[in-house]
């Protein structure tokens, strides 16, 4: 067998509009107000399986419940002073969620207290 590997991609090679060389390749700003969140190349793209409350929760839902969605894309954040711009909500378990310093929209990702890490995800952003 001397066939060649051609299929070895992995998330880090993912290339399009918005990701070059596995990094973020645009600003990334809040959807709501525009407030800069992460300059060019400073997150790496990751794709994981993670549930974040969704930013407006239904207001008919019942009392004390969260309703959340399942996020797939990420920008991982290695170090939390990469930030441009950044809010963190109380601790919930072993995470902060992230919101908009300027607007507090959110959660746009969480932060994970053990680790120091933090994922902003994809859907919960603009990037131009
Ligand atoms: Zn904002």
């Amino acid at each position: 067998m001397s066939e060649a590997e051609t299929n070895n991609a992995t998330p880090e090679d993912a290339q399009n509009e918005y990701i070059e060389d596995g990094k973020n390749k645009l600003i990334v700003k809040c959807k709501f107000c525009g407030s800069k969140i992460l300059e060019k190349k400073t997150a790496t793209y990751i794709l994981q399986e993670k549930e974040l409350p969704l930013m407006q929760q239904d207001v008919n839902r019942k009392e004390g419940e969260i309703q959340k969605e399942m996020v797939k894309e990420y920008f991982h954040v290695e170090n939390m002073y990469m930030f441009e711009n950044i809010g963190f909500t109380h601790q919930v378990d072993s995470y902060k969620y992230l919101t908009c310093a300027d607007c507090d929209a959110g959660p746009v990702g969480y932060f994970e207290i053990d680790s120091k890490q933090s994922y902003v995800a994809l859907s919960r952003v603009v990037q131009c």
